[in-house]
């Protein structure tokens, strides 16, 4: 199943979970189990954890997941899931099973689908794609290139009149004077 369903409560997990990925989404998946009182394995192929994430919000993840009893093993890759619901798994170059589980959850990595653009583009020149739509991303990146569209748009300039504001790093407007307050 993949971590949307669960995070949307479209599937129920039992009650040991194995995790396919460690980024933010990952994490957010195993600590959301967690809570649950499940039995949560996280595995990770790279060698850290919650890459991407805010390193505050990172902190307090891991400090739940391990207060919690979660497993976390970074530089392993799930190679096979067994029929009895085991794993196989390579860590660190070595061979190995994990588990049983009872539902595998994946949080690998997404990656957007443009068919709706190529179909839009086919009919209308001027198809703007922002957010995740050109990659997935944060919400904060969609927002503003939300804006950097509306504003485009209302002044048919072709240049966005953002830009990121150095005392308080938003993005401000660059029509008028900067108040402080975002
Ligand atoms: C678990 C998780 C945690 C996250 N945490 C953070 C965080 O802490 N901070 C942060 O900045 N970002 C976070 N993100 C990333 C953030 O949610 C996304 O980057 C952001 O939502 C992207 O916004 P968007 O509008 O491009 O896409 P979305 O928010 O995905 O919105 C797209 C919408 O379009 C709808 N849609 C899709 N196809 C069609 C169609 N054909 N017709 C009509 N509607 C359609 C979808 O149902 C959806 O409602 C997280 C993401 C996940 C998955």
């Amino acid at each position: 199943m993949f971590a949307r369903d669960v995070l949307l409560g479209r599937h129920a997990t039992g009650p040991r979970v194995l995790v396919v990925g460690a980024g933010p989404v990952g994490m957010e998946v195993a600590e959301y189990l967690a809570v649950q009182k499940k039995q949560v394995t996280i595995v990770e192929f790279t060698d850290r954890f919650g890459v991407g994430q805010e390193d505050g919000h990172l902190y307090w993840v891991m400090e739940t997941l391990r207060n919690l009893g979660a497993v976390l093993l970074n530089c392993t890759r799930v190679e096979a899931i067994e029929a009895d619901g085991s794993d196989r798994i390579q860590r660190e170059g070595q061979p190995g099973l994990l588990g049983p589980f009872d539902n595998v959850v994946l949080a690998a990595g997404y990656e957007p689908n443009d068919e709706i653009v190529q179909q839009l583009r086919a009919r209308m020149p001027a198809v703007q794609v922002i957010g995740d739509a050109v990659k997935p991303r944060s919400a904060v990146q969609a927002i503003f290139e939300a804006a950097e569209v509306a504003r485009a748009i209302q002044s048919s300039r072709l240049t966005p009149p953002f830009t990121k504001c150095l005392r308080c790093s938003t993005f401000v407007t660059t029509r008028g004077p900067h108040t402080g307050r975002g």
